[in-house]
């Protein structure tokens, strides 16, 4: 084992982490520390914050084979997500591995701009900017009932935390993966909302059994020339079928737009991830679909073009 000083002898946290963090450096990830903490920990069965709490601690042989098969991984570059068996999204964790894209914090953007969509701009919401379209009326009635489709779910991130958010609201999960779709299902069950978040597999928008108010996705968008200049956690790792957007990277999003005007009730709205060059085409994509909407696009916190917004 690569970090081992002298055989035999248990060595303690500080030291393994130490030296864990050199060897992650050497291997070009971005966060070596904290990438070498996390797995520690993970192989401890212990949070992080323990073990910055108890440097001291002296690893058993076991648990140094576990850390060092894990540290192996990462050296490797598999992301750090598949190896630990989770990440955080949208405030919640999810169940991550191999069969579907590491949910990313950018597209969390979906998420708040279908909330806020939800929350506040329901088109029967007759005026009533400030009512809550997803609470029950005086009757005790849900009203309003709003639908939602999540295209290209993979692990389920985004459907899972809109349903998460919308107590009222049914969300149909879609993927061409059915591996994907087991993912999805297990983290819908993990966070309570099995019932509410049908799980489909097909083509884009073709299985939806009815229309629905909000299309929300985060499909393939990567130009396929532009693969193998990813880092080597996305393009040996992730899902191929989750990010090659063909040769323009609009392959998807294009295909989608072309079936959303048969999928989406009126007053709907699509929500779209894209990459950061993509506005521009991706709009008129859009234009083209949907004469009559308001297009736009919304950049995300590093400023770079995120989220197509198309207002039927
Ligand atoms: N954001 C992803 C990346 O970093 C691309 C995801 C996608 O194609 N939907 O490559």
């Amino acid at each position: 084992m690569v970090w081992r000083e002298a055989k035999g002898k248990r060595q303690e946290a500080r030291g393994i982490l130490h030296r864990a963090s050199c060897i992650l450096h050497l291997a070009g990830c971005d966060s070596p520390q904290l990438d070498a903490e996390l797995l520690l920990a993970h192989a401890l069965g212990r949070e992080r914050t323990w073990l910055l709490a108890h440097p001291e601690y002296p690893l058993t042989a076991t648990e140094e084979e576990r850390f060092a098969a894990l540290l192996a991984r990462r050296q490797a570059r598999e992301p750090l997500a598949y190896i630990l068996g989770h990440r955080e999204f949208y405030g919640l964790d999810f169940i991550v591995d191999h069969r579907v894209l590491v949910p990313r914090p950018e597209t969390e953007m979906l998420v708040e701009q279908a909330l806020a969509w939800a929350r506040r701009e329901r088109p029967d919401s007759k005026g009533e900017g400030t009512r809550n379209a997803l609470s029950p009326d005086p009757y005790g009635q849900v009203s309003d009932l709003p639908l939602l489709a999540d295209v290209g779910t993979g692990s389920g991130c985004v459907a899972v935390a809109l349903a998460a958010h919308l107590p009222q609201a049914v969300v149909y999960a879609l993927d061409a993966s059915a591996d994907a779709l087991a993912v999805a299902a297990a983290n819908a069950a993990r966070h309570g909302v099995a019932g509410r978040v049908q799980l489909l597999c097909g083509d884009l928008l073709e299985p939806l059994p009815e229309r629905v108010d909000v299309i929300v996705a985060n499909l393939p968008y990567v130009r396929r020339d532009e693969l193998p200049t990813l880092p080597p956690e996305i393009r040996d790792y992730e899902p191929r079928a989750a990010l090659d957007g063909g040769p323009e990277g609009l392959d998807w999003i294009g295909r989608l737009l072309a079936q959303a005007p048969a999928h989406l009730r009126p007053g709907g709205i699509i929500l779209l991830e894209i990459g950061a060059a993509q506005g521009e085409a991706a709009s008129g994509l859009a234009r083209q679909r949907f004469p009559q909407a308001a297009v736009d696009v919304l950049p995300d916190y590093a400023g770079r073009d995120r989220v197509l917004r198309v207002q039927t």
